[in-house]
């Protein structure tokens, strides 16, 4: 009999709930870790202060002296809070984060010990970092790659570690990660929102993308987990019947949260406030054992990077409390997957959120502007949207009928809508006096400061106007948040500047009015724009029929939604944005398509291992039972044992069939996989799609209808309803 299942169910069953105390207000405790603005006035000379924040504002150099002056201020800080080493933190392009760990004890020749960190360890190292992806950049030139501190996100300790995120570029000034193409794309829309947020405040200097996203994830018991080969090499159960009882009755969601989850998010949280991560929200979601966690939006530089921390702090956190958590798009078949909402607007330097209607009409006119102007930056560039969501588990769950299609559209909700349709009518050129009156009173003055109507909302959209921000909902639970926002930053900014310069040219050569001019772009840009407009149910299959017609894009898997990326027309946009070059561009295409075969790749294996060694050989094992049986009834009863033993047999010839069933699929997948493995990798990731990855499901269906026939003490692998038990 198998051991492993029942040992971890039995250690899953004895298990205490790890207690822990709430005793300091969250806000006495937030940023205790951080070396943040508090921080550094207790500890920098008021010069290296200001370096540090024009650094961060205006992306200032910071001179070798002054580095100098700030690392001694930050070792100090460091030290006195614990910390005995130090590490540039980034972002390689695994989608996950880095760090390598130097003490700052060191010797000097006459083995003197002491702890020491200058500047020069603080701006720049040189990590041997070569086995991260780097499609191809590497190879080139210089195999070199460096670390560079990024100011604009403050250092923090992690245990006894001092963080300093930096960003990771190879020798010749490309990007190896997820940062640098965000700080440049928040550079872009920075400029050329600032001149757009000019026309109607000549005060903002600065513009600010802001991003809060909201992190849905599974726990589970630790050894639960570790019992699952699948779980523990892929991140989600590969196998396995759903539970009878799944989400159906509904009564998870927003649900008293379990004890040990609860434990858990407490711990977390705390963990959170002391390295400055503002999280305020957590429950309950659809599938059981399903939660989310949300923070207080921030800028989108520093949310990305507590995303990034906080997936892992919640992985070492989860490891105290007995649990493991599973922050796959789609751990469980039968049950809904997990995504990660992208919340996103712009601010100005005066405290303005420009997506946000105001109380006069040239508020609403700026609100209006920026509004229409991501609308139509979507239009415009729906399939890199698209992309820049795109993974083999993101493929579960885009277009699944619990999370947005792979279509894109953009909801606004019923009242927006109206506006728009006002705004259509505008007259083409110069407005009369009284229609001008009319436009301020009755149509820009008439949208209501407080959009958010919580009945206009709309579940199903993928990209969806909620009051104040836009909700990019396609983003899946393990991509870093780098990316979309990246694509959104850059198409926005690319869009604003267009604006710019159309709005200018009426003012210049047709002798316009600076707003019958903004009113002339945004009435062509509403009509442009109606394509990616949808206001309907974004699950249904009528949608899907209408997007065809008007020729959005629909690319179910990631090897199609990929392709966009490397087309001249994105080059383009990327270039002329400062964002990426070609060669970044088609490095990271490369990345994706590797990363995508090779988590099928390993899928693949791992289910054939497990449909050898632990589905086949449980089926036999049962059949041999039921053979015996029949065996015995022969014995006993003679001809007679063919009727009295006829499920048996049923059952008998069932199993084989399964057996015949799963071991052949096997072996076919296993060819299909040498076949794909000799293509170059655009092909091989098309071939994993259509050959390979097809075999999941058959094996599974097969494998998990013997689930539901042999006995249950026999069955090796943990249950999905088992895993699924939070308790
Ligand atoms: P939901 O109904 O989808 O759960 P909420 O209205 O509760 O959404 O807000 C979700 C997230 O939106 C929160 O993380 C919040 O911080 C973020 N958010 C609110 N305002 C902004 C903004 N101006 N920019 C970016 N994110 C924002
Ligand atoms: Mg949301």
């Amino acid at each position: 009999m198998n051991t492993l299942r029942f040992f971890a169910l039995k250690e899953s069953y004895s298990r205490k709930p790890i207690q822990i105390a709430e005793n300091q207000h969250r806000s006495a405790l937030f940023g205790n870790n951080v070396f943040g603005k508090k921080a550094m006035r207790q500890v920098l000379s008021a010069e290296a202060f200001r370096a540090v924040e024009d650094a961060i504002n205006t992306g200032s150099k910071i001179e070798r002296a002054m580095a100098d002056s700030i690392a001694a201020g930050m070792k100090q800080w460091a030290l006195e809070h614990g910390a005995t080493h130090y590490t540039h933190w980034f972002q390689p392009l695994t989608g996950a984060t880095a760090e390598k760990h130097d003490a700052f004890f060191e010797t000097d020749l006459d083995g003197n010990a002491m702890e020491k960190f200058d500047g020069a360890q603080l701006v720049q190292q040189e990590p041997d970092a070569s086995s991260f992806p780097h499609g191809g950049i590497r190879n080139t030139f210089e195999a070199r790659g460096y670390t560079a501190w990024d100011p604009s996100s403050p250092a923090f300790i992690l245990d006894t570690t001092l963080c300093i995120p930096t960003v990771f570029v190879s020798y010749t000034g490309e990007a190896l990660d997820n940062k640098t193409p965000l700080l440049r794309a928040l550079g872009a829309i920075d400029s050329s929102a600032t001149a757009v947020a000019q026309y109607f405040n000549k005060s903002v200097n600065k513009v600010t993308a802001t991003l809060g996203w909201e992190q849905e994830y599974f726990l589970i018991d630790a050894a639960l987990a570790a019992s699952r080969p699948d779980i523990m090499q892929t991140g989600r159960a590969m196998l396995g019947h759903a539970p009878a009882k799944g989400q159906q009755l509904d009564d998870h969601y927003f649900g008293s949260i379990p004890t040990r989850a609860l434990n858990f998010m407490k711990d977390l949280e705390q963990q959170c406030m002391l390295l400055g991560i503002p999280v305020k929200t957590r429950h309950n979601e659809v599938a059981p054992n399903q939660f989310e966690l949300a923070p207080v939006f921030e800028e989108a530089n520093l949310a990305v990077d507590h995303n990034s921390l906080i997936m892992d702090l919640m992985d070492r956190i989860a490891e105290r409390h007995h649990l493991k958590v599973l922050f796959h798009e789609k751990p469980f078949a039968g049950v809904n997957g997990s995504g990660k909402h992208n919340n996103w607007s712009l601010m100005t330097d005066n405290g303005i959120n420009l997506l946000s209607p105001g109380t006069t009409p040239t508020k609403n006119l700026q609100f209006l502007t920026f509004f229409i102007n991501t609308i139509k930056a979507v239009q415009d560039n729906e399939e890199l949207l698209r992309a820049s969501v795109a993974s083999a588990a993101n493929d579960h769950r885009l277009g699944s009928s619990e999370a947005p299609p792979a279509i894109m559209s953009v909801f606004i909700g019923k009242q927006l809508t109206k506006v728009l349709d006002e705004l259509e009518k505008v007259t083409d050129g110069k407005l009369s006096p009284q229609e001008k009156t009319d436009l301020k009173l009755n149509v820009v003055g008439k949208i209501p400061e407080i959009l958010l109507d919580n009945t206009d909302r709309n579940r199903t959209s993928p990209f969806a106007f909620t009051g104040n921000k836009f909700e990019f909902r396609a983003v899946g639970s393990t991509t870093n948040c780098s990316r979309p926002m990246v694509v959104l930053n850059t198409i926005v900014a690319r869009q604003l500047s267009d604006f710019k310069n159309e709005v200018d040219a009426l003012i210049d050569s047709k002798n316009m009015k600076k707003d019958d001019a903004i009113f002339n772009v945004l009435r062509e840009y509403i009509k442009a724009s109606k394509r990616i407009r949808f206001e309907g149910d974004g699950y249904s299959a009528s949608w899907e029929a209408e997007a065809k017609k008007r020729k959005l894009s629909n690319n179910k898997t990631t090897p199609e939604a990929l392709n966009i990326q490397i087309t001249r027309p994105v080059i383009k946009l990327f270039e002329e944005t400062g964002v990426m070059n070609e060669i970044e561009l088609k490095a990271r295409y490369e990345i994706e398509l590797e990363e995508y075969v090779k988590r099928i790749q390993i899928e693949s294996r791992v289910l054939g291992n497990i449909a050898q060694n632990h589905i086949i050989p449980t089926a036999i094992r049962y059949q041999n039972l039921l053979i015996k049986n029949v065996k015995g009834l022969k014995e006993i009863f003679g001809a007679d044992h063919k009727k009295l033993g006829q499920e048996q047999l049923v059952l008998i010839e069932k199993i084989s069939e399964y057996i015949k069933t799963i071991n052949t699929l096997t072996f076919e997948m296993i060819e299909a996989r040498k076949v794909a493995n000799q293509e170059e990798v655009a092909k091989r990731a098309v071939s994993y799609t259509k050959n390979v990855l097809p075999f999941f499901d058959q094996i599974r269906y097969a494998s998990d209808k013997l689930e539901l026939l042999v006995e249950d003490k026999l069955w090796p692998l943990t249950k999905n309803r088992e895993l699924l038990n939070l308790h």
